[in-house]
């Protein structure tokens, strides 16, 4: 990328990059918008992406979303200082009426200085119903200068009056090719070293990317894998009460998928692929495992696994289902 090119890259999501394009180049840009998808796969890297080519001065081409990259507009977006573009996410746990509130109160405001005020508000299942429901007014009758962007990884915490209001978007995670050629070009990875976090993260970029640059994420990496070899030797005492603290925690889906490749990585060791482990470093703990499991004992786990991660993506008890799945974990031995 040359220096004075402000473009807010996104890798993947082709599709959505075009069809926001397109619908900018007509002029027919709806007023909301809903960005779903998994955790860590890019959604508010478009959304920036997406104001920024609202907001940009010169909008042009056919390459991404369409910001010129050189204006001031895109290189004020560029650096998260647009005036024009508002970003709101939870604080603590939740985002509350007075933040919602702040969104309606503006949005009924001329943009400042471009075509469009932009609101980005994130993890947006974590607004509560008086929050939720303080928006869906500015949903239903915009002002015309207004774009709001909503993102979200948890369907199940939305309101369907929500849903209806903007135009959904489904992301998905990014194909394994994506993720290698952004951890060259962002994290300057070997071909080798991409192909590993390219696995381990499972098409989210941004766990990725973590992965690559920050030595906590590998810590936090590590100490979720050695949790899950804890439940091994827990009583089921122990293992309910380890299901409600990673409740509690979040990020299950992220954790599950973790927990699903370690032992996909075991089943590879117990029919002698090694080569094709993933977790390279952990060779020795995954032989460990592959010795003292049952491999039918592993295979059914896996399968347990896949089948909460469905559970989770759905409106389940997100606990219960995750009490169940710690109850079939295998015994340490
Ligand atoms: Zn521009």
């Amino acid at each position: 990328m040359m220096s004075n090119d402000y473009r807010i890259q996104v890798y993947g999501h082709e599709w959505a990059q075009q069809m926001l394009r397109l619908a900018r180049q007509r002029h027919a840009t709806r007023h909301a918008y809903l960005f779903l998808g998994p955790e860590h796969i890019g959604k508010t890297t478009l959304a920036r992406a997406f104001a920024q080519a609202l907001t940009c001065e010169n909008p042009e081409g056919e390459m991404g979303l369409g910001a010129c990259g050189r204006c001031r507009s895109c290189r004020l977006a560029a650096e998260g200082m647009h005036p024009d573009h508002r970003f709101f996410a939870p604080t603590g746990n939740q985002l509350v009426i007075e933040q919602i509130r702040e969104v309606v109160r503006e949005a009924s405001r001329s943009p400042i200085e471009s075509r469009f005020k932009v609101f980005i508000i994130t993890s947006f299942e974590r607004a509560n119903v008086n929050a939720a429901n303080a928006l869906l007014k500015t949903l239903e009758e915009p002002s015309a200068t207004t774009r709001i962007i909503l993102v979200s990884h948890q369907p199940s915490g939305l309101l369907d009056t929500i849903i209806s209001r903007c135009q959904l978007l489904r992301l998905r995670p990014l194909p394994e090719k994506v993720i290698i050629t952004a951890l060259q070009e962002r994290a300057g990875l070997s071909e080798q070293d991409a192909l590993r976090l390219a696995r381990l993260s499972n098409g989210r970029l941004g766990t990725a990317l973590a992965l690559a640059n920050d030595s906590d994420a590998w810590q936090t990496y590590n100490e979720r894998i050695t949790k899950m070899l804890t439940i091994l030797d827990a009583s089921t005492a122990e293992r309910m009460a380890i299901a409600q603290a990673m409740e509690k925690e979040g990020h299950l889906e992220t954790t599950l998928q973790e927990w699903l490749l370690w032992w996909r990585d075991v089943l590879m060791v117990q029919n002698h692929n090694a080569p094709l482990v993933i977790n390279q470093d952990h060779l020795s703990e995954l032989g460990q495992l592959a010795e003292r499991i049952p491999q039918s004992q592993v295979r059914r786990f896996i399968e347990a696994m896949m089948a909460t991660s469905g559970y989770l993506r759905r409106n389940v008890n997100r606990q219960l289902a995750l009490e169940a799945l710690l109850l079939k974990a295998p015994i340490g031995g």
